[in-house]
């Protein structure tokens, strides 16, 4: 039989507050998806009007009202404090968003930041679902213009003590990375990031390239720069991970972020991680993920798990 949950999850964005109710089940599906500006220059209360609006619209779609919801967003909400951080949406950062949507809603509301709901979605719902049995632990790492990562255990995120539970982007990697905007020096971010990479190919070459662009050059075998590059990547990947598996020993690291199209971080990562891993063999699988734009708002709804 198939009980199903429904799940609404919410991914609160700078540009576009997005909607979605899940019928979690043995056989998971969309019932709605629906996203509204977020209008974030009018300011804080603002936006808390615009998730009640949205949260109406889709249940006059639907004829349902949430028991619970789930928000996905950049930055996290202190646990001891109730009040947000490290949001890119600058008005929310010192609010209490949990308790005021709460108090405007009248349901229990879980916050996460984004990093956490792609790696909780494509744990329960994606990649991870689709190609792997009995995978309990899941990491998931966002490549892109920064770094950083979700644990998930048992269908769960993981948050930590301090709710900084798979930080990783900001371990030390390699003194080359250069200054950190955290106030560090070589952290995973410097040299794994998109721009840290591009201009690591503009200091070899004298000219800026976008990353998809060197790695089609790296595979012609006539641009050592971008080979170089490249190759970079692979290993300092594989190096900065091998920490993340000698302490977890996850199932499944999933790499999403633009920097996680790169193929050759599955073809040769592999390989590499025999080097740094402290066994005779690497069983970690490194899968690319499946669910795109969706991760962040059906993560969102799986906190309602
Ligand atoms: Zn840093």
């Amino acid at each position: 039989m198939d009980n199903k949950q429904i799940l609404w999850g919410i991914d609160l964005g700078g540009t576009k507050i997005e909607g979605v109710v899940l019928a979690y089940g043995d056989q998971p599906k969309v019932i709605e998806r629906h996203r509204i500006p977020t209008e974030k220059e009018k300011g804080y209360h603002h936006i808390i009007d615009r998730i009640a609006i949205l949260i109406d619209e889709i249940s006059n779609k639907t004829g349902m009202l949430p028991e619970r919801l789930g928000i996905g967003t950049p930055g996290f909400c202190v646990q001891e404090t109730g009040l947000m951080k490290n949001c890119n949406t600058t008005s929310l950062i010192g609010q209490p968003l949990p308790k005021d949507l709460e108090q405007k809603l009248g349901i229990p509301v879980f916050i996460e930041n984004d990093a956490n709901c792609f790696a909780l979605a494509e744990a329960v719902l994606g990649v991870v679902r689709s190609s792997m049995k009995n995978a309990r632990m899941v990491f998931g790492v966002i490549l892109g213009t920064g770094v950083g990562g979700g644990l998930v255990f048992d269908k769960k995120v993981w948050q930590g003590r301090q709710g900084i539970a798979g930080e990783w982007g900001h371990n030390f990697l390699d003194e080359s990375g250069g200054n950190c905007y955290c106030g560090k020096t070589g952290c995973v971010e410097t040299v794994l990031c998109g721009p840290a990479l591009e201009k690591f190919y503009k200091d070899h070459t004298g000219k800026y390239l976008k990353l998809s662009e060197i790695h089609q050059r790296s595979k012609t075998g006539n641009d050592p720069a971008a080979k170089q590059t490249i190759d970079r990547l692979t290993r300092e990947f594989a190096k900065a991970i091998a920490y993340v598996i000698n302490i977890l020993d996850p199932d499944a690291i999933v790499i999403g972020g633009g920097v996680g199209n790169i193929d050759d971080l599955y073809s040769k990562c592999p390989e590499l991680l025999r080097e740094y891993v402290f066994n005779d063999k690497v069983e970690t699988r490194l899968l690319k993920p499946e669910l795109g734009d969706s991760a962040g708002v059906l993560g969102a709804a799986l906190l309602g798990l």
